[in-house]
């Protein structure tokens, strides 16, 4: 298939005050826009430009949620080079959360080719001051105009980009988080290992429940027992207990993390030992009173990581490392965000300049 171009008339205006990004609001130019249909197969692929969707009121993803979606990074270098952060892996998990709810499969290379020239036509959106990024939202959708329960003949494959601001405008601080032991996220078997928009759906009422309690954000458990710690919201979680990482390991219902996996290879570098394995929140209750909780943090596309100074559950305040963050997660945040944009080698090979 080509990739096509269809020019705009008239150019957006850039937003000129980068501390008012925000997260997700300002979409750029331009966004890649891939069709499927049943006869055809794939059958059209063109940079566009950015605009509305034309969709029937039938069409399938908005009855049967038959979406997955994708969340990645392109950094701009202090010497002007884009820089994206393992952008394969996330095509790839688009393709496999794509096979999970029936989706037609795409091609992987063409896509992230065709991502790789929307960039470059977009590169002048990549904001420059500290901790700002382009963000990059792949989403696939199934269009057939057709409200029977099947999967969709008919696909829409695009990607938007939107300029985003640092996570933490004033520094990383540390967020307060709510154990959610009533709801549930997703279960084994399920399909909390894909990112599907569904999932989003099933988490809302919790998240705004954590809100209204005055926190930033929910840890799910586990759905069978209520007792296994899963994931926060959209980042995966890591405690640091007596000088060892220990993370959740992926056993069907926890999103597999690009940012996770990368800090558990990092960390293993550091020399810091590293458990993927269950973890119940009686355990870190009573780390949290023994003193060997040390650090929490969580990780994601977003913010990185992320420090956890509070965690409440149930009943019982658990304050990690006095509220503050941790020596270990600033080191892994700084490591990290060091090699996306370009400021310290990248001896893993996970970075791509995009030129
Ligand atoms: C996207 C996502 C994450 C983080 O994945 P990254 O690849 O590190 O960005 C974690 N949990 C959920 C539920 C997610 O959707």
């Amino acid at each position: 298939m080509e990739l096509k171009f269809v020019k705009r008339d008239v150019l957006k205006e850039k937003p000129t005050d980068e501390t008012k990004l925000g997260f997700g609001r300002i979409f750029t130019d331009y966004m890649l826009m891939m069709k499927r249909d049943g006869e055809r197969g794939w059958y059209s692929a063109q940079i566009e430009p950015y605009g509305d969707l034309q969709l029937s009121p039938a069409a399938l993803v908005l009855h049967y949620a038959q979406e997955v979606f994708e969340g990645m990074k392109a950094y701009k270098t202090d010497d002007g080079r884009v820089l994206m952060f393992r952008p394969w892996d996330n095509i790839k998990r688009l393709a496999t959360s794509a096979e999970r709810i029936c989706m037609a499969p795409f091609d992987q290379e063409f896509v992230l080719n065709s991502l790789y020239e929307l960039i470059k036509m977009e590169k002048d959106w990549i904001p420059t001051s500290p901790g700002t990024s382009l963000y990059i939202r792949p989403t696939y959708i199934g269009v057939d105009p057709f409200v029977g329960v099947q999967p969709a003949k008919e696909y829409l494959l695009y990607v938007i980009l939107s300029p985003v601001g640092a996570y933490y405008a004033s520094g990383l601080s540390p967020v307060q988080i709510y154990v959610e032991s009533k709801y549930v996220r997703a279960v084994k078997g399920g399909t909390g290992h894909h990112k599907t928009g569904g999932n989003y759906a099933a988490s809302l009422l919790a998240g705004e429940k954590a809100h209204e309690k005055g926190y930033d954000q929910v840890l799910w458990l586990d759905g069978k027992e209520n007792k296994y710690v899963e994931e926060v919201g959209s980042m995966n979680i890591f405690f640091k207990i007596k000088g060892e990482l220990v993370t959740p390991m992926l056993a069907g219902s926890i999103l597999p993390g690009i940012t996770r996996a990368s800090i558990i290879e990092l960390a293993k570098d550091m020399g810091i030992p590293v458990t993927e394995r269950r973890i119940s929140m009686e355990e870190i209750y009573e780390a949290s009173l023994d003193g060997s909780l040390e650090e929490v943090f969580g990780s994601g596309t977003a913010a990185v990581v992320s420090p956890v100074g509070e965690l409440i559950w149930e009943d019982k305040h658990i304050i990690v490392n006095g509220g503050k963050m941790g020596e270990t997660t600033q080191k892994l945040y700084d490591t990290l965000t060091g090699i996306q944009y370009g400021r310290i080698p990248d001896k893993f090979g996970w970075t791509v300049e995009v030129k």
